[in-house]
């Protein structure tokens, strides 16, 4: 049996207090940096419009039928003016002041039941100033979605709600697999998990060298992280306005993320800072000492000569644009080869490369050539062009980018109205309206912003992917369309594959 001494006693009864003292320590170190945590949240709040979209029906209603109808009410309801005026719309269409003789069509949801209880004096028909708006790619549906998202800032889709196409031209013909329903799920959307957004901008080496005493030597990684996969691009045609690059660099500011403007635009206003990417044509030595500030500075085209001066007269990361034209492989891995840290690639506005081929065709080339050739961390790649929806934006990251830059969702989430080309970036007419505050505009592009991480949160909780760093090039978490129906019918006669694109 062992037997206490008053020695032992004392000693242990030490230890216990230097555990308890410990343990009291731990927890209010652990205390303060629970305080110091900020989690990562875009702060959507809902705005009014400015210049409102067309509504979407216009309601046409027979005066004559209209008034033998309200008559026949009267006999049944007897004098009661809100009943017998307000149907059959239960949605106020006909409850103005004088009923359904001056309809209010902007309250009307397509229900059509006026229409079916009254086919003889009612018309609901869809507006056509509100089809007139966009073009084949960016239609009306994307216009009306980006303006409602712009304005409350909610998630576009959660759960079943998704009400588009399941098959189609472009990204369209891309589904996404939400088959594995695994942690972080919907812990990770509503906050009791982290479900990661941010992405990392610049270059890493594809393994790490260490010498005897453990340090690292060689090549390290150069990079900047920015808070969500996407950035804002040069504001295509003449949408480059100084205001417009203001509310830009506001917005990139509050979400920490980057907006690509000409260098000279970026001189000419000031907006030197560490969320501007100045893009150049042609650099000088003096070039890079005009961006002190700059984190990221991109070449508008590949050019030897210019990425070494560049390259050579600046501390900042360099990226060089390359558009889908003949040849561009070749020029992206000159460009990779010669250190780019960023690779900027461009479709025209409908998404498409110089041979016609979509851009997540493209994107995965892309991606699968920087693989094949051992370099694919090297290089951030960052794509453009025909990104219209919160779902491209996943897609696009699925294909193969780090990052995806935005161009014409600018221009219809502040309520602007084009009236040039919506396919080249050359041809783009726009204004923005007169009515326009920045604080505004500012809350616009924030509430599209936090919308569309909202729904790429909704699309990695559903995958159980716990960052977006890991959707990049994830091909096996997608499903084309045209591959299901050629596995499904290929052989069956008069299938023709690829028919329903
Ligand atoms: S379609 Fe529906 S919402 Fe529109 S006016 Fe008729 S009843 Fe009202």
């Amino acid at each position: 049996m062992l037997e206490s001494t008053g020695e032992g006693t004392t000693t242990a009864a030490a230890g216990v207090l230097t555990l308890e003292k410990f343990g009291a320590e731990s927890a209010l170190i652990g205390r303060e940096m629970a305080d110091q945590y900020h989690r990562y949240n875009i702060d959507t709040e809902e705005v009014d419009d400015v210049d409102p979209l067309p509504h979407r029906f216009l309601v046409e209603v027979g005066k004559v039928g209209l008034a033998k109808f309200i008559l026949s009410e009267v006999f049944h309801y007897g004098l009661k003016p809100d009943v017998i005026l307000s149907r059959p719309c239960t949605y106020g269409v006909f409850s103005g002041p004088v009923g359904g003789f001056l309809p209010r069509p902007k309250l009307c949801v397509g229900c059509l039941r006026c229409t079916v209880q009254h086919p003889d004096f009612v018309k609901v028909l869809p507006n056509p100033d509100l089809l007139a708006l966009g073009d084949k790619y960016t239609t009306h549906g994307h216009i009306t979605a980006i303006d409602e998202e712009s304005k409350k800032g909610m998630v576009p889709v959660r759960g079943q709600g998704y009400r588009g196409r399941f098959g189609g031209p472009g990204f369209d013909g891309m589904l996404t697999d939400m088959s594995e329903i695994v942690r972080p799920s919907r812990d990770g959307i509503h906050g009791r998990e982290l479900i990661g957004t941010s992405v990392d901008i610049g270059t890493k080496p594809m393994h790490l060298s260490f010498d005897s005493d453990g340090n690292i030597v060689g090549k390290t990684p150069d990079m900047f992280t920015i808070k969500v996969p996407f950035v804002f691009d040069i504001p295509p045609g003449d949408l480059g306005t100084q205001r417009l690059a203001e509310v830009l660099n506001s917005t990139c500011k509050r979400i920490d993320t980057l907006a690509c403007m000409n260098a000279s635009d970026v001189l000419d206003w000031g907006l030197d800072a560490p969320h501007i990417v100045p893009v150049v044509s042609s650099p000088s030595p003096e070039t890079a000492a005009s961006f002190p500030k700059a984190r990221l500075i991109e070449l508008d085209a590949w050019n030897k000569q210019a990425f070494e001066l560049l390259r050579s007269s600046t501390e900042a990361l360099v990226g060089v644009r390359i558009n889908f034209t003949d040849g561009w492989q070749e020029t992206m891995m000159k460009a990779v080869n010669n250190r780019a840290d960023v690779i900027h690639l461009n479709a025209d506005l409908h998404g498409r490369g110089g041979d016609g081929r979509f851009v997540s065709d493209l994107l995965k080339e892309a991606h699968m050539l920087l693989i094949e050739k051992g370099c694919r961390d090297m290089v951030t790649l960052i794509g453009a062009g025909g990104i219209v929806s919160a779902d491209h934006l996943p897609k696009a990251i699925i294909s193969g980018l780090d990052a995806v830059a935005l161009d014409l969702p600018v221009l219809f989430a502040l309520q602007g109205r084009s009236h040039g080309s919506l396919q080249t970036r050359d041809g783009v007419k726009g204004t923005l309206p007169r009515k326009m505050t920045n604080d505004w505009a500012e809350q616009r592009l924030t509430n599209l912003c936090g919308s569309w991480r909202d729904q790429l949160l909704e699309i990695l909780g559903a995958m159980g992917i716990r960052e977006v760093r890991r959707l990049r090039g994830e091909f096996g978490r997608s499903m084309i369309v045209t591959h299901l129906e050629d596995e499904a019918f290929e052989g069956i006669e008069g299938y023709v594959s690829g028919g329903a694109a």
